[in-house]
This record gives C-alpha cells, structure tokens and sequence, in this order.
C-alpha cells in the first residue's frame, strides 16, 4: 500500500511554529498543496494529542520525538516525522523504526548561514562592537576595554569538519588563521586547501579559538568538559554553534570563573528547550546556569540563531516539502543524507 492510500489527508502538523516558520512553508506550498495545520506549542507526549488526521508530523530541534510521542503518532496514523532541521538528536529513530515511522531531515539547508555566524561571533567577542555600539550611543567615545586581538595568523581548531564546519574552516582560512581540525573522517579537499587534521587532544591544546561544529551524540556529549579545559591554553576561546550538550555547562563556568576561557560564545545551550524561541523578558528564569553564564562580560549568548538566514529558511521550506513528497510518491529520498528512517 503506497503512503497515498491511507485514511488520513495530506496534512503536515507542524509543531514548535514562530511567524517565520508560517510565512515561508505557506510561500511554497503553492506547488506542493498540502494541508499545514500549524501549533505553536512544543511536540511532547501531552501536545501530541492535538494532531487530527495528519499524515505528516513537521518537528523542529527542541520537539520531543521520543518513544512514548512516536507511539501515539504511530496509532494516529502518523506515517512521517519530518524534521525542518540538520540535526536529529531528540528523535529516538530505533522506536521509529519499530513503529513503521519514515524520518526525514534537511541535511544541509545553509552551511554558511551556521558558519558566518560562528565567524560573527567571534568578532563581536573579540572586538567587543556590541559594547561599542552601546558606549557611543551615551557619547562614550573611550577606547579602555575595548582592546582586541588580530584573528590574523592565530590558530582555529574544528571539530566536525561536515558542511558547517567546512563552510567555517573557509571563513577562517580567509582571515589569515592557521586552520587545525578534527573529524572523525579526514577531508583531502580541506588538507589541499590548508586544514591540518590533528587528534582532539591537539585540538585543545593548539588552538587559540576552538569552534564545535559536530553533532551531538554519545561520543561528542561534552567534549568540552573539565579535562579538556584543563588542555586548553589560557584565555582560549570557545564557539559552539551546533547542540548545548557538546559543552559541560558547569565546567565552562568555572573555567571562566578561573579566566581560563577567556571568551565563550554559545547559541546553543544544554538547557535550552525551556528557555530559548520565546519572549521571557518579564519572567523570572529559573535556570541558574544560563543567567550565570550571561553575567560574565566575555560571553556572548544568541538564542539559536545561527541558521536563521532568508536563504536557509527558503531551502528548510523548500527541502522539507520535496522529502515529504519524495516519501508520499516513492517510499524514498534520492538524498540518502536526509533519510534517517
Ligand atoms: P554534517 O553531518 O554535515 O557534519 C557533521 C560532521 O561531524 C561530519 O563530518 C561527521 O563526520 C563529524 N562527526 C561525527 N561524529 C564525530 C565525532 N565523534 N567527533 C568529531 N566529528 C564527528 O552536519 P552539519 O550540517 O555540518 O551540522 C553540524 C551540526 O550543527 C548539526 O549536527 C547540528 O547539531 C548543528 N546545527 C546548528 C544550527 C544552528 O542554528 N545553531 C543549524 C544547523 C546545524
């Protein structure tokens, strides 16, 4: 039986929706025709119940896609988990599997989108123009404590060398930075461009600035943790663009308590699925660790931002629908990479 022949219609219930996620996949549905029934509300095993006949489930990256969700999505005649992200941690596939679920993702929407934030990051904490920006507008025109570094010539250490962190490794190059990575597979096409692949201990020991760019998974959960701190230079400085658990929370505080990290910059966060996509503005946070974290005068927090480009949210739109039709056509995805299940 083809996915086209079942009792529910070709709605795609999306989960976790802001206004952008509306303006762009309504933009392109036109040639598609789906039914978009669009919740604000997080995927999680209480919200789930709100899909009526959808045949299609749109996640993004802090929806709870795990078992005891998959089960109901499975009994409400679900047939695919369509994520409109790259990474793919909070879905448990082995139960979508069990459960005869498809999962798709958006492999790589925008690298560069990723990349040059990563790069922004960097120079607004090294050149500090957002306190800049601030101190002008009082006529505050004093240069003291602004005082940076060149970029030029220092050393960036990559971990996860796939298209982010391929994007990023350019980036770098054409600021002058010696470029070490490290992956679990090498790139030829990067070592012809000048990337030196190092072991990870080389990594934390080497780099002035160090940039996480790969998934999240058993083998890279806290990979920055006190032990490789304790590898790193002194006054390092730290990126993380891709998932919060690549980085022991509490042991980045303390290292910046030590001033052993000298810069930290995270748009992602362990805890995040609480705090960030929302106005919490008059709110009392409860998340101890993170308002620590935004007190230090050398850590820079956007709120999972770095993929947020008119370009990647064309392609999310985009990619996503052509899998989900790929799958409803043809039981399949010509891009293997964004085939989970
Ligand atoms: P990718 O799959 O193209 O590349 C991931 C790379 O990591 C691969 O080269 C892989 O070999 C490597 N890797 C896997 N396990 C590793 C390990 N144990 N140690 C070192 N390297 C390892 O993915 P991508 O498109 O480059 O995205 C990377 C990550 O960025 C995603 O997993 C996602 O978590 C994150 N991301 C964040 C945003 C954002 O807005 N902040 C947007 C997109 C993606």
């Amino acid at each position: 039986m083809s996915l086209k022949d079942t009792v529910n219609t070709y709605k795609i219930a999306f989960f976790s929706t802001q206004p952008y996620d509306k303006t762009f996949f309504n933009k392109y549905n036109d040639s598609f025709g789906f039914e978009l029934d669009f919740f604000e509300t997080q995927l999680n095993p209480q919200t789930a119940a709100l899909i009526e006949k959808a045949l299609i489930v749109c996640v993004f990256v802090n929806d709870i896609v795990n078992e005891a969700v998959l089960k109901q999505l499975a009994e409400k005649g679900v047939k695919i988990i369509a994520l409109r992200c790259a990474g793919f941690n909070n879905v448990d596939l082995d139960a979508a599997k069990k459960y005869n679920l498809k999962v798709c993702r958006v492999p790589a929407y925008s690298p560069q989108a990723v990349a040059e934030h990563a790069m922004a990051m960097i120079l607004t904490l090294n050149r500090k123009t957002h306190k800049a920006y601030n101190r002008v507008r009082e006529q505050n025109f004093s240069l003291n404590g602004l005082l940076g570094f060149d970029l030029f010539g220092k050393t960036i250490g990559i971990i996860g060398t796939g298209n982010i962190g391929k994007a990023f490794a350019k980036i770098a190059i054409g600021f002058g930075c010696k470029v070490l990575a490290y992956d679990i597979v090498t790139s030829a096409e990067m070592e012809k461009d000048g990337v030196r692949f190092v072991s990870l201990d080389e990594i934390f020991k080497s780099s002035d600035i160090i940039s996480l760019h790969c998934p999240l998974n058993d083998q890279t959960k806290h990979v920055v943790n006190k032990e490789s701190i304790v590898l790193m230079k002194d006054s390092v400085m730290i990126i993380n663009t891709s998932r919060g658990a690549l980085i022991e929370t509490a042991a980045v505080i303390e290292g910046l308590k030590e001033g052993k990290i000298g810069y930290l910059g995270i748009d992602v966060y362990e805890q995040e699925e609480k705090l960030f996509f929302r106005d919490l503005s008059a709110d009392i946070i409860q998340d101890d660790a993170i308002q620590r974290l935004m007190s230090f005068p050398n850590v820079l927090v956007t709120a999972h931002q770095a993929f947020f480009t008119n370009e990647a949210l064309t392609q999310i739109a985009l990619v996503t629908f052509n899998n989900i039709e790929s799958l409803l056509t043809e039981n399949d995805i010509e891009n293997k990479t964004a085939l989970l299940v």
